[in-house]
């Protein structure tokens, strides 16, 4: 079974969105559980923060496998802040998958295949390797000149550790040899189980060019090694990448491009079986990660059976979703529930609520992405938009500042810093869904009129 290295991994756990981009952590103690009231981009929503940092914690200690949360609020009160928080605070390495709930259906591949990939993406498994290294500095390469590439050999001598010793070169080590560029005097590890040497540096005795190459140049002494060591190297990688690498002709390259297609059920049985086997053998951890899913009463009564079957599994993620929906339908059925959502899905939910934010909450979210997107508001502008935020949203009055700032920035004398007349202008220029909404229905008004 293929397992891919880090370096063929292409999804970073967590990867920002630009409007959050200003986050960098839930702003809460995490010893105490206490939040403050601005901290790590995060503003305000006291009680949500510090219930979302209670997950983390079990999280971290593994106690909430089989569980779903539920972020429930109106829009725009920072539930997906408060989810991008948390994969900040769980770091690098666990994962954490964003998707929407109407992603599933836009997709070439089913609802539930999208779900399982979606599932898969969300856990990780570290594993690690035991490698035989050698290190030590280059004395003499001998190529044999060999007719075709695939069958080049030759012999390397190397000084480690004062001994001299000579090993056999196969292509996969020559052609990792030239590609960089090792030549005698370098000091070169050797791994053994991958094939690939990597230059470490050049060694005193040899560098004659030190004089040339500037003083900053750093030179590496040959390690005093032992002639084989062994290190444990560690990879974490996702169950889906794992499935991936298996699954396609084209191996991990289908990671790259995206075109995963459908998985069949039989290979991720068999990569379940391998993971526990690893586990057994204490060779592989599993790290089960997040899987946040946005206006996940766009999800069908299918899509939410599919979703209670794999909770209940050791393979799932923590599940959190987020909703503005109060009362709404159940897709896929006449009737209405909390959210949008089946009950006995709900029953397994812990929920968190977000609330409106007041004015000087406002005016502190607008200062920090004032400050993430560098633009400099005098006094009048940030109350003006404190005011816009309250009336017309704060996802408006966030995209306020960029366009306010573009108009300050053209205004005659104007030196880039936005003023209270910049945000009216730009005020004026674009739109908000409300006065947009009004604005046709005046104008279809009028037209009737006219008819
Ligand atoms: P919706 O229900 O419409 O999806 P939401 O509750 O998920 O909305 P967000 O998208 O999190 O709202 O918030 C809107 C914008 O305001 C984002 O740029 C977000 O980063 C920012 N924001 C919201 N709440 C906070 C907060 N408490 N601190 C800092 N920034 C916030």
């Amino acid at each position: 079974m293929n397992i891919p290295t880090s370096s063929m991994v292409t999804e970073t756990p967590g990867a920002l969105i630009a409007s959050h981009s200003h986050i960098r952590g839930l702003g809460v103690d995490l010893d105490t559980l206490t939040p403050r009231f601005s901290s790590q981009g995060l503003v305000g929503q006291e009680r949500a923060r510090k219930a979302a940092a209670l997950i983390i914690k079990m999280v971290e200690e593994r106690k909430i496998a089989g569980r779903a949360i539920l972020i429930a609020g109106p829009p725009s009160t920072g539930k997906t802040a408060i989810a991008m928080g948390m994969a900040q605070t769980l770091g690098s390495e666990v994962p954490f998958v964003t998707m929407s709930g109407s992603e599933i259906y836009s997709k070439e591949i089913s609802k539930t295949e999208a779900l399982t990939q979606a599932f898969r993406k969300g856990v990780a498994v570290r594993v690690s390797e035991e490698t035989e290294f050698i290190e030590g500095e280059v004395v003499e390469i001998q190529l044999d000149k060999s007719v075709t590439q695939a069958n080049r050999q030759g012999r390397i001598i190397m000084k480690t550790n004062d001994m001299e010793s000579a090993f056999n070169l196969g292509p996969k080590l020559i052609d990792s040899l030239e590609k960089e560029h090792v030549i005698a005097g370098d000091i070169i590890s050797v791994n053994m189980s991958s094939n690939r040497i990597v230059k470490l540096g050049r060694s005193y005795a040899r560098s004659r060019d030190y004089d040339a190459m500037g003083k900053d140049t750093k030179f590496v002494t040959c390690p005093d090694g032992e002639l084989r060591k062994r290190k444990e190297e560690t990879h974490v990688v996702s169950l889906h990448e794992i499935d991936v690498i298996n699954s396609r002709p084209q191996g991990y390259m289908g990671l790259f491009s995206g075109d995963t297609g459908e998985i069949p059920s039989e290979t991720r049985d068999q990569i379940n079986v391998k993971v526990d086997e690893w586990k057994e053998e204490g060779k592989a951890e599993l790290l089960p990660g997040v899987l946040f899913i946005d206006e996940v009463h766009m999800l069908d009564v299918e899509a939410f059976s599919f979703m209670n079957k794999w909770t209940e599994t050791e393979l799932s993620p923590i599940i959190i979703m987020a909703s503005n929906r109060g009362n709404a339908t159940v897709r896929g059925t006449p009737s209405k529930a909390p959210h949008g959502m089946p009950l006995d899905f709900l029953d397994r939910c812990v929920i968190i609520s977000t609330h409106p934010y007041n004015a000087h909450e406002l005016q502190e979210i607008l200062k920090i992405r004032a400050a993430e997107e560098e633009v400099e508001l005098n006094e009048g502008a940030i109350a003006l938009l404190t005011r816009v935020a309250e009336e017309r949203g704060l996802r408006y009055g966030s995209q306020l500042i960029a366009t306010s700032y573009e108009v300050a920035k053209k205004r005659k004398g104007g030196e880039g810093k936005v003023e209270e007349r910049d945000v009216e202008r730009a005020y004026g220029l674009f739109l908000d869904p409300k006065r947009s909404v009004e604005l046709v229905a005046e104008l279809q008004g009028e037209r009737m009129e006219l008819s």
